[in-house]
């Protein structure tokens, strides 16, 4: 069976430009700490620059509607930038885009609007803030509170284990917020703004690498930051787990696992 991919000569044509275009504006000569660590401002800033460039002309989402931040080119268009992204090395962007389906299903028009197209230029980082120290597969166990406050909500309690290199705009936060309330029918999810006063974000040492832990204390958040109703966030968790766990969104950081496969297999029938 012939498994090359057969493209068009739009399509060749596009990749030339797409690869010259990353050549000349990619950042070079980047140090990344295989460990994980947060990476430093200045590293920070050449990829988040690189990263806004993508975004502008639509490269960051390429299959997205333009109206939200997105490059409206078809699938194969968007297969051709992620696998020159890859071929050429790119460094991780460092955002998870996990969360913008499940806004897409379940914020206002207004928030749609408001988080999703900076996200998809380039121009914000938000962290997924769902586990916690005794809530991982189980996040019907999260204790993180989110206690009414007039029309607002305070915050408090505890993240761990969250992916971030680099220093986050936004935290999309899974949250009780009626304790008495069966779990699961208990949980709101937030968009909560990551600078807000009583957020602490500390690096937790492991023993391959290093993740987040993020410290909330009495934060108080905005009505608006809720999204969906106020006992929805289990349905929008599993929205986000269904793009997660559903081999969506993997394709730049396969890291090569593909062509590793079908090298190993020419070998293997060239022995
Ligand atoms: C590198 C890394 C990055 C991460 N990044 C993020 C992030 O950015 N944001 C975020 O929110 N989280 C993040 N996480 C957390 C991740 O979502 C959790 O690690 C994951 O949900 C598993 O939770 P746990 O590690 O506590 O394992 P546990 O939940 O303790 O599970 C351990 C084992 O027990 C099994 N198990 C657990 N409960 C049950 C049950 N009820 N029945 C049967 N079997 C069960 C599991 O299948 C697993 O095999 C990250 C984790 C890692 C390791």
């Amino acid at each position: 069976m012939d498994f090359a991919e057969k493209y068009t000569s739009e399509q060749q044509a596009f990749r030339v430009a797409v690869r010259a275009w990353l050549w000349e504006n990619m950042p070079k000569n980047i140090d990344i700490p295989q460990e994980g660590s947060p990476l430093d401002t200045a590293t920070q800033e050449r990829i988040k620059a690189f990263r806004r460039k993508l975004g502008d002309q639509g490269w960051l989402a390429p299959s997205w509607p333009r109206e939200y931040g997105g490059g409206g080119l078809s699938p194969a268009m968007e297969a051709i930038i992620q696998d020159e992204l890859r071929q050429l090395k790119v460094p991780s962007m460092g955002d998870s885009h996990r969360w913008i389906p499940a806004m897409m299903v379940w914020g206002t028009e207004e928030q749609k609007r408001r988080f999703v197209p900076p996200a998809l230029r380039g121009e914000i980082i938000t962290w997924q803030a769902f586990n916690e120290p005794n809530a991982g597969s189980d996040l019907a166990s999260v204790r993180t509170q989110a206690v009414a406050e007039g029309s607002n909500y305070r915050i408090t309690g505890e993240k761990a284990f969250i992916t971030g290199r680099f220093d986050p705009d936004y935290l999309w936060l899974l949250a009780v917020t009626n304790p008495q309330r069966p779990p699961r029918l208990n949980l709101g999810v937030f968009m909560v703004d990551a600078r807000l006063s009583g957020i602490l974000i500390k690096t937790q040492r492991l023993l391959m690498g290093s993740e987040r832990r993020v410290y909330l204390d009495n934060v108080l958040v905005q009505a608006d930051s809720l999204v969906g109703s106020l006992y929805q966030g289990w349905e929008i968790a599993q929205t986000i787990l269904e793009q997660e766990r559903g081999g969506f969104g993997f394709r730049v950081t396969e890291e090569g696992t593909i062509e590793s496969i079908l090298d190993y297999l020419k070998e293997e029938r060239n022995r």
